[in-house]
């Protein structure tokens, strides 16, 4: 059975793998497609792809945005984000700054905690793609956290000392322009952090009326009682399944291609269901 992986991060957002270095990853892991999810950046697509294709790996093109609704942050996948869609980049553009912006902020909050980091100590990556999990991985190196759970609980999470929010679009709003693009608009990792069915199949309504297309229900992250929640809703109302590792390299490294912490096993009849989704709506695949 041909094994696939849609949904992954190279050094164009949080990853440690260039883009061509993902494609060859995932050569090795033996799977037989995937999809570049960087954050708020559509930038490694066309490096990936080459490189995929090279590979004889199904490549699909694809973002990850980071949206802000009432009930907090809630990622949204683009799958077959189209190259050039003005106004997909302007909203990319517009939340690079606003990383940019943040990431300057947590960074001197960092500073004025007696933390010595700068921009510097992240020769490899340019501030617009700078993650959490970079500033994670250095205060981990530097001995300044035991893990990495300790640098989101005391530093870089939501009640950390070194936290600064970014400005998001609402999941609405990056759902409808990725659908409007003619991009797969997923809603990622619904269960990461929390359980709770009922606000999940609300927040499933809402955004199947901007225009929501996926649940990713396979998830490293999700437990088997999120996955057979997800499937289910999935099924009620009438939208894809779609899965994904989450593989960020050496910045989650717990975590491998198409098999996610060893509990995944993605077959390749997910992407085969979204491209007959696609083609219906007669959308290029
Ligand atoms: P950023 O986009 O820079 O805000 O960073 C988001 C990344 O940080 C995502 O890949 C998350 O998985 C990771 N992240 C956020 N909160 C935590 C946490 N509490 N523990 C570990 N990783 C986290
Ligand atoms: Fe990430
Ligand atoms: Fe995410
Ligand atoms: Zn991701």
């Amino acid at each position: 059975m041909n094994l696939i992986d849609l949904h992954m991060h190279s050094t164009f957002s949080d990853g440690t793998d260039g883009p061509e270095e993902l494609a060859r990853t995932v050569k090795k892991a033996g799977l037989s497609a995937m999809a570049l999810t960087d954050h708020d950046t559509t930038s490694g697509n066309e490096a990936c792809m080459l490189a995929a294709k090279a590979n004889d790996i199904n490549f699909i093109p694809g973002c990850e945005i980071s949206t802000k609704s009432e009930y907090g942050s809630h990622h949204i996948l683009g799958l077959w984000t189209p190259e050039n869609n003005r106004e997909l980049e302007l909203l990319l553009a517009k939340t690079k700054q606003a990383r940019t912006e943040r990431n300057k902020l947590m960074l001197e909050k960092l500073r004025n905690l007696g933390i010595d980091i700068s921009e510097k100590d992240f020769p490899n990556v340019e501030i617009d793609h700078l993650g959490r999990p970079h500033i994670a991985n250095y205060l981990l190196q530097k001995g300044i956290v035991a893990n990495r759970l300790e640098a989101f609980d005391k530093y870089l999470g939501k009640n950390g000392l070194a936290f600064a929010p970014k400005h998001s679009p609402t999941p609405e709003e990056a759902i409808s322009l990725l659908a409007k693009s003619g991009a797969t608009p997923i809603w990622a990792h619904p269960c990461l952090d929390k359980f709770d069915p009922a606000e999940c199949e609300m927040l499933v309504r809402r955004f199947a009326k901007a225009g929501l297309a996926g649940i990713e229900a396979y998830h490293s992250k999700h437990s088997p009682e999120a996955t057979e929640m997800l499937l289910k809703l999935a099924h009620k109302y009438d939208l894809a399944i779609s899965g994904g590792s989450d593989y960020h390299g050496k910045n989650k490294p717990e975590i491998f291609p198409g098999i996610g912490e060893n509990n995944l096993s993605l077959p390749e009849s997910i992407l085969q269901n979204l491209i007959s989704r696609r083609k219906s709506q007669g959308l290029p695949c």
